[in-house]
């Protein structure tokens, strides 16, 4: 018999009742660090005050009006965004899929706009992952996500990443954009080199090509700037943000500049809920925090503290892990055993890592994680090896 929940999920076999910091604890009282962050998601951690404050806050004014009206939270929040990144323009989702349906429908009807109707085709990367709609599915293009969910969008060629001569051959009159994450997650916490983003921009620029950054999980202070094309000096022209801005309450975006936008006049797009007021008044608390250059500040530091006792971690137990990878607080363990053994050896030792492609283990802790749990996590983490060596 179908159970009464959708069985698209393989779940461990965990609850939690509660969460503090970079702690989850389950009924009985048991207490897991938490190194996922709901995927990158919990940015602050679990009940940051000041985003329960944020909360608690505007549920008591007012929760939902629709975008019929103005909402002043999304206003704030949007003015915000514009003034800390490339963009002059935003718009709200509730996910990072949305942010991806937006993102592809704005290159092509920038296109369509400027009379190029047939400039439709969006150029993507093996082992990226954009979301599970239609043009997420599409646009990452694994078999494992698109397999018998055809027709698919149409219009999407996949690359391997790296790959100079492929890149060359398949740029034409007709591609619209290049959609990338420059940290994939999913795939495996692989940074981009900073030339590599480079290149692609220039690559662009020479062509009049869109570039679609896909910051929906490395974005928001992850890698300890506030979005991590900024590490590499380049701007996009429309980027998808989801995850951790909204701290734990679903909200995402896409970012634009004013000229790759100008397609999307009124009636063009739209959605019920996205930048509804509670969403965008934890939205604005989230970015009131992290976009401080003090807060990226500690994040580089614990960053820089947590990939020393990794490298630690690896170099003790040769069997079991192989390497770490990362930007930031966004980091990857290459495993040799398999990567589910090992975070179900985290769970057994209290604590909690999130499988990703290429046998990675990935660690996304909240970005204001204590420099105690940080040492506590690699505790765990420690034994998780010693029970798996
Ligand atoms: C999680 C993720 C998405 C999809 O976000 P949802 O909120 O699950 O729809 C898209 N792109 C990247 C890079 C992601 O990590």
């Amino acid at each position: 018999m179908i159970p009464s929940i959708l069985p698209t999920y393989s779940r461990a076999p965990m609850s939690f009742v509660k969460g503090e910091g970079s702690w989850l604890i389950e009924a009985d009282g048991r207490r897991f660090l938490d190194l996922g962050a709901g995927i990158a998601v919990n940015a602050l951690g679990h009940a940051h005050p000041k985003l329960v404050a944020a909360l608690t806050e505007q549920a008591q004014a007012v929760w939902h009006t629709s975008n019929l009206y103005h909402i002043p939270a999304q206003q704030k929040l949007a003015d915000m965004l514009v003034e800390k990144t490339f963009a002059d323009t935003v718009f709200f989702t509730n996910s990072g899929t949305e942010a991806c349906e937006l993102a592809v429908k704005m290159a092509r009807k920038y296109w369509f706009e400027k009379g190029q109707t047939d400039r439709t085709e969006i150029i993507a990367f093996e082992g990226s992952f954009h979301g599970r709609s239609a043009a997420g599915i599409a646009a990452a293009g694994s078999e494992k996500m698109t397999k018998g969910f055809g027709p698919l969008l149409p219009g999407f060629t996949h690359l391997p990443l790296g790959d100079h001569d492929a890149l060359q051959a398949a740029i034409s009159d007709k591609t619209a954009a290049i959609i990338v994450e420059p940290v994939l997650g999913e795939g495996g916490i692989i940074p981009l080199p900073d030339a590599c983003l480079k290149g692609l921009r220039d690559l662009c620029d020479s062509h009049g090509i869109l570039m679609i950054l896909d910051e929906v999980q490395c974005g928001v202070g992850r890698t300890g700037k506030l979005f991590a094309h900024e590490w590499a000096g380049v701007t996009p022209d429309i980027m998808m943000v989801a995850k951790g801005i909204g701290g734990g309450f679903p909200l995402g975006c896409v970012l634009a500049t004013e000229d790759a936008a100008s397609g999307m006049t009124a009636g063009t797009h739209g959605s019920t809920y996205g930048g509804n007021p509670l969403g965008c008044a934890i939205g604005c608390a989230v970015l009131e925090e992290v976009g401080s250059d003090a807060f990226l500040a500690e994040v580089n530091r614990k960053a820089g503290l947590l990939r020393q006792k990794l490298e630690g971690l690896v170099a003790a137990h040769p069997d079991v892990f192989e390497l770490v990878r990362g930007s930031g607080l966004m980091m990857g363990i290459k495993c040799k055993k398999p990567n589910i053994d090992v975070v179900n050896a985290g769970y057994a030792a209290g604590v909690m890592t999130v499988p990703a492609a290429d046998n990675v283990i990935r660690l996304l802790p909240a970005l204001n994680i204590p420099d105690e749990d940080i040492a506590e996590a690699v505790t765990r983490l420690n034994s998780a090896a010693e029970s798996l060596g």
